[in-house]
């Protein structure tokens, strides 16, 4: 949708609301619909090519209207990460469908869902020891409870820990900054010998400095065998993975408990749209359940329908799956995927650019849309690089430490970069790099 067209659309979208608000006293003040109703009325996955904006308006009266908020809210919800998680290839457990036990929720940003993972993990896990041993208090277990992640990991994981009042170790990477099996393996058989309970482990799929890839393939069986939540951070690279060429990278999603994904970062959709699967819904669940009679509604035993309260921290939620729906069907999968590829290609033409200067260097593998890069030579000159472009204001770059390194960093995500910003960022930041080091000589 260009500009013109966003204006005339939300002109209309403006009309639609003040006429909805002008007629409302003819409209019910109850839904007239059974649990589910709304997944029928769709299809079951998203359209490969877009849709029109007008067939999507119409759908609003046909499909939402009817429900209004509740259930309409819910179901689309259930039903558009059904959608998601078929475009990502998510084994079938993840998914809600008509008789799965898994499914996703909307949360409001990565670090909600990882909270939630470690709640939800910390409760079974005291549960499983306490049935192997009754006479253990809750308090004794909690203070043996050990959660692992990354050294490279979101500070939002090890938040999650603060929060949740756990022990959290950080698990070291390889060369390429990135979790292997064998290293949490070590670090487990010693935590293990000394006393400690395993319980969970956060993997992320695309670091926040590097967009480093932990080996999930290896790290699942492992937490498997281990009785350990995997949980999957894959906050900016998951929209990546409806690309069949970075799907690979999520090989052994399949062993994880949850995994979790921003779509507001890089798929398109506004700010706040977290999307989070759990393989056994009765696992969250089982963790976050009250039930005052204020809440009780008359189809709660009937396990047709699914209460989002018990899948996240607050009660009260928006509905954030309309988003999605527009988003899917305005661009169909293949504009979408077409999104991601043109922007991991300007990451590449950046890469290129970088390795074709015999005074700069690439300081990890460009995968998807971040370039990692630096001048050869110290941190305090990169640091003054750095300040030069920010004190300049046409770029802006974040910074990382990498093995040591000060490195920057140069993120494509905004649906309107194109080759000749790339283009001027270099020249842009090479015309800087050229006074610096002409000052460094003098
Ligand atoms: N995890 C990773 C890997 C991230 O890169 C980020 C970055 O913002 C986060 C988590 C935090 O995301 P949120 O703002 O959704 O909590």
């Amino acid at each position: 949708m260009d500009a013109a067209e966003f204006r005339r659309r939300g002109k209309e979208m403006v009309d639609h609301v003040a006429d909805y608000l002008e007629k409302i006293e003819e409209r019910p003040v109850y839904p007239d619909v059974e649990p589910g109703y709304l997944r029928s009325l769709i299809p079951t996955e998203a359209p490969v090519e877009p849709d029109s904006y007008e067939d999507i308006m119409k759908d609003v009266e046909r499909v939402i209207m009817p429900g209004a908020a509740s259930p309409a809210c819910t179901e689309l919800e259930t039903v558009m990460l059904d959608w998601l998680g078929k475009m990502l290839q998510l084994p079938e457990c993840f998914l809600a469908g008509t008789h799965g036990h898994g499914g996703g929720v909307i949360q409001g940003t990565a670090s909600e869902a990882t909270l939630v993972s470690l709640l939800a993990a910390r409760c079974k896990a005291i549960r499983r020891v306490q049935s192997l041993d009754p006479k253990k208090s809750e308090a004794e277990i909690l203070s043996k409870l050990v959660a692992y992640t990354s050294e490279q990991a979101h500070s939002s994981v090890e938040r999650a820990a603060l929060i949740g009042a756990v022990m959290m170790k950080k698990v070291p990477t390889d060369n390429l900054y990135a979790v292997r099996g064998e290293m949490l393996k070590k670090i487990l058989e010693e935590d293990k010998a000394a006393g400690l309970i395993p319980f969970y482990f956060c993997a992320t799929l695309g670091t926040t400095p590097s967009c480093a890839f932990d080996h999930i393939a290896d790290l699942g069986p492992l937490c498997n065998q281990e009785n350990m939540w995997m949980h999957i951070d894959a906050a900016y690279a998951g929209s990546g993975f409806i690309c069949p060429e970075f799907r690979p990278l999520l090989n052994g999603v399949e062993y994880a408990d949850s995994f979790n994904f921003n779509p507001h970062k890089w798929m398109l959709i506004n700010f706040d749209c977290s999307a989070m699967w759990v393989k056994k819904r009765t696992d969250i669940i089982g963790a976050f359940k009250m039930e005052p009679l204020y809440l009780k509604h008359e189809n709660q035993e009937s396990g047709l329908v699914t209460d989002y309260r018990h899948w996240q921290i607050p009660l009260g939620r928006r509905f954030r799956s309309l988003k999605m729906w527009f988003v899917f069907r305005m661009y169909g999968l293949q504009g979408l995927q077409a999104h991601i590829r043109k922007q991991v290609g300007l990451a590449k033409e950046f890469e290129s650019l970088v390795r074709a200067d015999k005074r700069f260097e690439i300081c990890a593998p460009v995968v998807m849309g971040l370039v990692c890069f630096r001048l050869k030579g110290t941190n305090e000159l990169n640091q003054s690089l750095l300040k030069k472009i920010t004190k300049s204001r046409e770029i802006h770059l974040v910074p990382c430490q990498l093995s040591g390194s000060f490195v920057l960093r140069l993120a494509i995500c905004s649906r309107s970069t194109e080759s000749r910003h790339i283009q001027q960022a270099w020249q842009h930041i090479t015309q800087l790099a050229f006074e610096l080091l002409q000052e460094h000589h003098h």
